[in-house]
């Protein structure tokens, strides 16, 4: 063996690097271009330690190339050494972006003056060559002011990581300590044996540790997804907080325009008005649900839907989808076909609101997209234990859907060929919706429809039966009857609200109880007034400027002997809000837009 079989050897690996790594796919970033550069100049490295061997050994008589091959040796040496510099400065300080390019910028001009400065000594000084058989290396002042500069180089990269000693375990410093190790182990090498020339291998080995590493494209472009995935996740829970907002001022509005609307429907007004009114209402209703759905929707992308369970009647459930389908079906020539299965036990206990909602979205589809035929509801269940397995279907001889379009069923956004049928209206948000509640309650929905003759949806999922305390605590609550108008003459009301066209609904809405009603706009003034004398209910508004409802509360429960009921309005109808509200020790919640059925039942309960 001779003594440069090392670097025969590092020769091909580096060849062979070169060709693997630039005909990967990169990204191009600065870690990218150094290792990029220390590569090719590795390459060169390998090739002149080569050619001087060979040069020195065989062709001596080649003045030119026997003075310059072995100096371009140092000097590649150099240039390898100092980007390897670069690369260190790199990884010690790229925690701040900004910061980091400064320090690039300021330190690529001192490592360039001081690889100039090496160059120019390498070439200024001289350089003795040792030949003796097989064995040939250079020494003399151009070798030892390398030896100097590669020292002091490697002193740096300890500072560099000493400074950094809380990064230590950064798989990035790996190919350092490996380079800091090697090279004083050749140092030492070379000074029992100076033939053995390992300082080229050294370099070839570290750049091959490093693409096994950190610098292999592919492991870099798997980073690169990872955090354009989390930028992309990070974007979407900012669109999620903007719809949330969004939603909650469009309510605001349209608890006016809904409010005012209803008040206008019990007034003696002409009865092409009263169809106009109609319209409004319907158009509004619409517009809320839109409104729920983006609320719904953005809540569970960003994760805060929960599922609320508690005590319900079935029964009750069941009856009370009936009655609003036969409601939306209004005058649709539908042949509207419901049963269910008399094995369920009557008090169940899930998340009803969740659960009627689902079943609501699929009956309220199954009228938009039938237009003669039948629409069939059917619930069975299977008793096991503590459990019924519900399974719910929703079946209809409607438009059907096409076998390709089934996968985009459930996806946000996507209608299935109704772009031209203008007249059904939708956000292709419900089934979306449905899928991922469904998914939440631990059920799930599956599909079969024929093109051109009908669809049946199917849930599947779990609730639990009632049973000991908890169901004669559910048997002796009677159920609040809220359809019937009270009568509450006599009692004093205070609604508080900041805005002045809520406050006007809300004075419409409560005319009809016949109240005596006061309205504040802030939570100060709603101390002064409860200060100053007693009210039977104040309602109050969340989200007011200064000082919230919450805030207001608060300070209210501090006033001695205050015992009034206090019922907190918010336009923030998320689900779990009620039970939030409930928790901090209001009375009641209701939901803005205020319905008129949430109100008779909040005046039933505190008026009458
Ligand atoms: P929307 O009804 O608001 O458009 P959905 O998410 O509820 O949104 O439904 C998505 C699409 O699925 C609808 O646009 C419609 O094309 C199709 N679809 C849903 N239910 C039915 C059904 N019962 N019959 C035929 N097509 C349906």
């Amino acid at each position: 063996m001779t003594n440069n079989a090392f670097t025969i050897c590092s020769l091909f690996y580096s060849i062979l690097l070169l060709i693997v790594y630039f005909n990967r796919e990169r990204i191009k970033t600065y870690e990218t271009t150094m290792y990029s550069s220390l590569i090719v100049l590795n390459l060169l490295n390998v090739i002149f330690a080569l050619s001087t061997y060979y040069i020195v050994k065989y062709l001596p008589n080649l003045y030119f190339l026997y003075y310059l091959i072995p100096k371009l040796l140092l000097i590649s040496y150099m240039a390898f050494l100092s980007v390897f510099t670069l690369y260190v400065i790199h990884i010690s300080f790229s925690k701040k972006k900004k910061k980091q390019t400064e320090i690039l910028k300021k330190s690529s001009k001192y490592i360039l003056m001081f690889f100039l400065f090496s160059m120019f000594m390498i070439l200024l000084l001289r350089l003795d060559y040792y030949v003796d058989g097989k064995i040939v290396y250079t020494y003399g002042p151009s070798a030892n002011v390398v030896y100097i500069l590669t020292s002091l180089m490697v002193v740096f990269w300890l500072v560099c990581i000493i400074i950094n000693y809380k990064n230590i375990k950064n798989k990035k410093y790996y190919p350092v300590f490996t380079y800091i190790f090697f090279i004083a182990f050749v140092a030492l090498l070379q000074k029992i044996n100076p033939a053995l020339l390992l300082s080229t291998s050294v370099g070839t080995f570290v750049i091959f540790l490093m693409y096994h590493t950190i610098e292999n494209p592919d492991v870099k472009m798997i980073k690169q997804l990872e955090v354009a995935k989390e930028q992309a996740v990070k974007a979407n829970l900012a669109k999620s907080e903007f719809l949330s907002n969004m939603s909650h001022e469009i309510r605001t509005p349209l608890n006016a325009v809904m409010g005012f609307s209803n008040g206008l429907l019990d007034e003696d007004i002409q009865d092409s008005a009263k169809s106009d009114v109609k319209n409004i209402i319907m158009a509004s209703e619409n517009l809320l649900e839109l409104v729920n759905g983006i609320l719904d929707i953005s809540k569970i992308e960003a994760n805060k839907l929960e599922i609320i369970e508690m005590p319900y009647n079935f029964k009750d459930m069941f009856d009370e989808l009936v009655l609003l389908t036969r409601a939306r079906l209004g005058e649709k020539p539908l042949e509207f076909k419901y049963s269910y299965d008399k094995n369920i036990p009557e008090y169940l206990y899930g998340d009803v609101t969740r659960l009627k909602q689902v079943i609501i979205n699929l009956l309220t589809n199954a009228i938009k997209y039938t237009k003669t035929g039948y629409i069939m509801f059917k619930i069975s269940g299977n008793v096991k234990e503590d459990k019924v397995k519900l399974l719910i279907t929703v079946q209809d001889s409607g438009i059907g859907i096409k076998k390709d379009s089934i996968d985009k069923l459930f996806s946000k956004f996507d209608r299935l060929g109704v772009e031209k049928e203008t007249s059904v209206e939708g956000t292709g948000l419900g089934l979306a919706i449905t899928k991922k509640l469904v998914e939440l309650m631990h059920g799930s929905i599956s599909v079969q429809s024929e093109y051109g003759s009908g669809s049946k949806f199917t849930i599947r999922v779990d609730q639990n039966i009632l049973k000991g305390k908890e169901l004669e605590d559910a048997k002796n609550k009677k159920p609040v009857q809220t359809e019937q108008v009270i009568d509450a003459h006599g009692k004093k009301v205070l609604v508080v609200d900041d805005n002045l066209l809520n406050i006007k609904v809300a004075e419409r809405l409560l005319a009809k109880y016949n109240v005596t009603l006061e309205c504040v706009m802030s939570g100060q003034e709603c101390l002064k007034k409860v200060n100053e004398g007693k009210y039977d209910l104040i309602l109050l508004d969340d989200m007011m400027p200064k000082m919230t409802g919450g805030e207001t509360f608060i300070k209210l429960k501090e006033i001695e002997g205050f015992n009034t009921p206090v019922v907190i309005l918010t336009a923030n109808a998320i689900t779990g809000m009620r039970e939030k509200y409930l928790s901090d020790g209001f009375d009641d919640y209701l939901a803005k837009p205020i319905e008129q059925l949430e109100l008779n039942r909040v005046i039933k309960k505190y008026l009458s």
